[in-house]
């Protein structure tokens, strides 16, 4: 029997649907939890493919692709250990991270990591999913019927996994909406040719007043380009008066900001980034969302790849462990409350607060300046899963209070 025809007789055991880095990191974790398990992946391109982002990969995201056995998908690039940070105000602050990052095009990154959950066993197809259907069919071994979730008609699995992005039609499927103007930010990026500085590799943030939160970055690959790019809350983008596309306000703003580094017009491209702050409940059930299909974007740095192998790691394993397909739903979504929930609550009264006020995002560059512990603090909240002490939340929380009542 030939691949596809095989595909169509069985009831795959996760179908996972994207083969980004949630997508990936969940068959890696499905296979690592049940290395025997027919895990599928489905994604509508074809790998190598690129992907809209800043190339920023957090030390974080690292470590749990290292869990995961992937040692490599950083491997050849240069760390970034230096971060400088400009705000709307002027206040700057540039100081060596606690942790390298790096700058990984994700072209080269993501055929990585999907390159590493084939060698353990995941089946890689190309298929632009468009549908859900829940039912049941008979089970293999003669003992009564089993749920099951049939894609596109035609594909059978016990559970599915949507790591389909920020458009995710998996999402769709569940009835569940997109997030509204005021939760998704837009953004452009492109590539530049930067000269190779005396000084070390730093990425650099400007944050402005344009349309606040927002801000443009530049972020040095090693290999003689820099990935740059500008973005801000969709509900803060209007389109030029005279007509002019969100793209094309998005692409000038970039060229002002960075007027040094003038963007290869063919590498220019906008998406968009779900953030955190407008997550849909993850349901009950066999159909699970991780990553970007998730809204696991952080609200206060556009960061979501640390999100998005973190949440694919944990559905993937839910997807195997749960008792019953049915369950897997309700044990991912206490799994990634355990992992993210204090987190993602802090990061979304932060980006309130930030959002509201700007001299609040000067004030805490200025403090960081001297502060090394506050820097580091805000470098864990921006990329990894840092919480706000319980003494400053207190202060935080009534000073929400006091913008509440003005
Ligand atoms: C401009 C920009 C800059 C960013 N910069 C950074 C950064 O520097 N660092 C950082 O950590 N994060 C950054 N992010 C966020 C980051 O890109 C995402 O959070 C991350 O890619 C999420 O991974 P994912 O696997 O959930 O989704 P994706 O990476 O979007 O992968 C989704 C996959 O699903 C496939 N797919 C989509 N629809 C279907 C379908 N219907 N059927 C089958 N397959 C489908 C796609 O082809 C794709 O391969 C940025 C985002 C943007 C837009």
């Amino acid at each position: 029997m030939d691949e596809a025809a095989d595909l169509l007789s069985r009831t795959i055991d996760v179908l996972v649907v994207g083969g980004g880095p949630a997508g990936s990191a969940a068959a890696l974790g499905a296979l690592r939890e049940r290395p025997d398990a027919h895990v599928v992946i489905a994604d509508a391109a074809e790998f190598p493919r690129d992907k809209t982002c800043g190339d920023g990969i957090a030390p974080h995201g690292l470590d749990v692709l290292r869990d995961l056995g992937v040692t490599d998908a950083v491997a050849g690039y240069r760390p970034v250990d230096r971060m400088r940070l400009r705000t709307p105000g002027g206040a700057e602050v540039a100081t060596p991270s606690a942790r390298a990052n790096y700058v990984v095009p994700r072209e080269v990154f993501d055929a990585r990591l999907v390159a590493a959950a084939q060698a353990r066993g995941a089946q890689l197809i190309r298929r632009r999913v468009r549908s859900l259907e829940f039912t049941d069919r008979p089970r293999l071994d003669g003992r009564g019927r089993e749920p099951v979730v049939v894609v596109n008609g035609s594909l059978t699995a016990r559970v599915v996994i949507g790591a389909d992005g920020a458009n995710s039609a998996v999402r769709r499927g569940l009835g569940l909406p997109g997030n509204p103007p005021g939760a998704m930010a837009i953004a452009v990026r492109a590539y530049t040719e930067v000269a190779f500085g005396d000084g070390p590799p730093e990425q650099f943030i400007h944050m402005t007043d344009e349309g606040w939160p927002a801000y443009a970055w530049s972020f040095p690959i090693g290999d003689g380009r820099a990935n740059i790019g500008y973005g801000m809350l969709r509900s803060r983008l209007a389109g030029g008066t005279d007509g002019t596309s969100a793209k094309t306000v998005l692409r000038r703003t970039l060229a002002r900001m960075l007027p040094e580094t003038p963007a290869h017009p063919a590498t220019l491209r906008a998406h968009h980034l779900p953030l955190s702050t407008h997550r849909p409940r993850q349901p009950n059930g066999p159909v699970l969302l991780a990553g970007d299909a998730a809204s696991l974007i952080n609200p206060l740095t556009g960061e979501g790849i640390y999100y998005a192998v973190l949440s694919g790691s944990l559905a993937g394993h839910a997807a195997v462990r749960a008792a019953h397909p049915a369950a897997a739903g309700r044990v991912y979504r206490r799994a990634l409350d355990a992992e993210l929930g204090r987190h993602l609550r802090h990061t979304a009264l932060l980006a309130g607060l930030a959002g509201r006020r700007r001299t609040l995002m000067d004030a805490a560059v200025r403090a960081a300046r001297t502060r090394t512990e506050l820097y580091d603090m805000l470098v864990e909240i921006g990329l990894g899963r840092g919480t706000i002490p319980t003494s400053s939340l207190t202060r935080l929380a009534m000073r929400r209070t006091m913008t509440g009542l003005r």
